[in-house]
């Protein structure tokens, strides 16, 4: 018989006893005389350790109200090591009882292990997504007393990449590196879940939209560091991550998975490369990327697969080169063409590959912007530049060149307001340098990124002018204060002399001061000064120079880099 039993008469004294019995309680059991009491065999039974730490007080008063109760029943009764006993009683007519008992332990074990099995994944053993909506559905039952809760759609930048460079093995170990930062990014009663290839899910009980960001935002600090995947390697890659939260945003699992999957669609596609908080300014945003993706799609022959592995491949070596300390800034200064005194220096972004050499702004800015990882640039040359002008004995302003994707990004200007204290330059000195090449957006992100820009007190310009699609309503709606008309119309042109002055005279006429950009020639310089442009800019004055240069640099004049020039 697979069950222990044992039999009690009225008196509750043992009649029988069979081997497996002593087999689940211990071989030591068989030692017990026929007619000893219930009590006793309790007794013994606690004695050779089979109840740690309980009394045999205990489990008798406990087992014999049951017994008296003349009830049949089944119960579970734990034993050290942590074995289960199922105990199935059933009183006998002569006033007596039978007991049968069964080890269940490894049953147990075994449907607990199909239930984990059921619920989690089996590479990373986060839970998937079954146990993920359960979790999601709790914390937004809360959302619905009142506690709000914050919903993670995470996807994997540059996975794919790992996969075909390293093969899945590799790719395996990297998914596991990254669900162990997961959870070391979130707190106890949150749940970091796999929802499937590299695409994970977290749900933030208890949590507002501002606390949801700063995980959101340590997450994507966590893990963009470098991956170890032991024998294959090391690995980089980025996160992009949508937010929603319940019930700012919707009371159900779905329509909240939904609009998270919204703002995870528009962190991705939009490159800006930090996590987004769903608002309908997104959404709008997130529908103008999908048709913009799907006409390119539809318009333009699709690369060809050389190029798009390039571009993939200039992505991650971008993202390494980010972390790795291979970006870096220098500076051209820009002179007042009366005063011939610097009035402002750009940061000018360069990559140093140990295998491209020097890698032009012009090809890997692109690339930053189609990858996600323009976010992160711009914030690493803003916190750079203010941090490196602070220290310039001229305090002159220091200008920044912004994607457009940076003011789609709603935190953008509080991520300015903190670079700027953690710097400690003041937001006068600070320019942000918009181009004109690509017209902005009409959006409430952009429109509001811009107004708080101004309210921090930081200059704005626009930049490249004459080369897209500026006009004068634009210039107004940004409120630029200085217009830099680009390069290209300082090339030779037979109404190079009508043109320039029509433009020049244009900004100033809208009360805005004018900055020509490559300046090369002291042709050029002349025409400037004899047209009336504000400010110059040019190889004529100074390259752009090394952050050890440029200091020097700036206390002296215009005169000085001209009369070196010449020398
Ligand atoms: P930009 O903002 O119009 O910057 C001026 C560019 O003109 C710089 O090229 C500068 O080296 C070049 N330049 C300056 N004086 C002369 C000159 O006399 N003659 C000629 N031929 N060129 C001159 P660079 O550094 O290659 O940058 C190219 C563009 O890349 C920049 O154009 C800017 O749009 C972008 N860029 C550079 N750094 C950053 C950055 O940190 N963030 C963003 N978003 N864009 C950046
Ligand atoms: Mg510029
Ligand atoms: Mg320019």
């Amino acid at each position: 018989m697979p069950q222990g039993i044992c039999l009690y008469d009225a008196q509750d004294r043992l009649q029988l006893v069979n081997e497996q019995f002593c087999k689940i309680y211990n071989q030591e059991m068989a030692k017990l005389p026929i007619g000893i009491s219930f009590y006793d065999v309790l007794a013994y039974s606690c004695a050779i350790g089979n109840y740690p730490g309980r009394s045999v007080n205990d489990i008798y008063s406990l087992r014999k109200a049951f017994i008296d109760k003349r009830q049949k029943g089944t119960f579970l009764q734990e034993l050290g090591g942590e074995r289960l006993i199922a105990i199935s009683h059933q009183p006998l007519e002569d006033g007596g009882w039978v007991c049968t008992y069964e080890d269940i332990t490894e049953r147990r074990r075994a449907e607990a292990q199909i239930e984990y099995l059921a619920q989690h994944d089996g590479l990373t053993k986060l839970p998937n997504r079954l146990l993920f909506n359960s979790r999601l559905d709790e914390a937004i039952d809360q959302a619905r007393c009142g506690v709000d809760c914050a919903l993670l759609c995470l996807d994997l930048d540059g996975f794919k990449d790992v996969n075909d460079r390293l093969g899945h093995a590799a790719g395996d170990v990297l998914l596991q590196e990254v669900a162990g930062r997961l959870l070391k990014c979130i707190g106890q009663d949150a749940t970091a879940a796999r929802l499937g290839g590299d695409e994970f899910a977290i749900v933030l009980p208890n949590t507002s939209a501002v606390e949801a960001i700063k995980t959101a935002q340590r997450v994507t600090s966590r893990l963009s560091e470098t991956h170890s995947l032991g024998t294959f390697g090391e690995a980089k890659i980025g996160v992009s991550i949508g937010i929603a939260c319940a019930p700012t945003h919707a009371d159900a699992a779905g329509p909240l998975l939904l609009l998270a999957d919204k703002a995870l669609y528009a962190a991705k596609y939009s490159g800006v490369g930090v996590p987004l908080l769903y608002d309908e300014e997104l959404e709008r945003l997130a529908v103008e990327l999908r048709d913009k993706a799907a006409a390119s799609r539809k318009g333009s022959a699709p690369l060809a697969n050389e190029e798009q592995s390039r571009i993939a491949v200039l992505a991650n070596d971008l993202r390494t080169a980010l972390h790795e300390g291979h970006i870096h800034l220098c500076y051209q200064p820009i002179y007042d063409t009366v005063t011939r005194r610097p009035i402002a220096v750009e940061a000018l972004a360069r990559w140093s590959d140990p295998i491209r050499g020097s890698v032009s702004p012009m090809e890997f800015i692109p690339v930053a912007e189609n990858s996600g990882l323009i976010g992160p640039l711009t914030e690493w040359v803003l916190l750079s530049a203010c941090r490196q002008a602070s220290r310039w004995r001229e305090p002159v302003q220091v200008s920044v060149n912004l994607s457009p994707l940076n003011l789609s990004q709603p935190a953008f200007a509080a991520t300015v307001a903190r670079i700027l204290g953690e710097s400690g330059l003041a937001p006068n000195r600070l320019v942000l340098e918009l181009t004109e090449g690509v017209h902005l957006q009409k959006s409430n992100v952009v429109e509001n990124c811009l107004r708080d820009l101004k309210v921090l007190g930081v200059a704005l310009w626009l930049d490249d002018f004459g080369s897209g699609y500026a006009n004068i309503g634009y210039l107004r709606r940004l409120s630029c204060s200085v217009v830099k008309i680009d390069r290209s119309f300082l090339a030779p042109h037979e109404k190079q002399r009508e043109i320039l002055s029509g433009m020049i005279a244009l900004v100033q006429a809208c009360g805005l001061r004018v900055v020509a950009e490559g300046v090369e020639t002291s042709a050029h310089h002349l025409l400037l000064q004899e047209l009336g442009c504000d400010l110059v800019q040019g190889f004529l004055f100074g390259r752009p120079m090394a952050p050890e240069q440029i200091d020097a640099t700036l206390l002296l004049g215009a005169e000085s880099a001209l009369r070196d020039r010449v020398a």
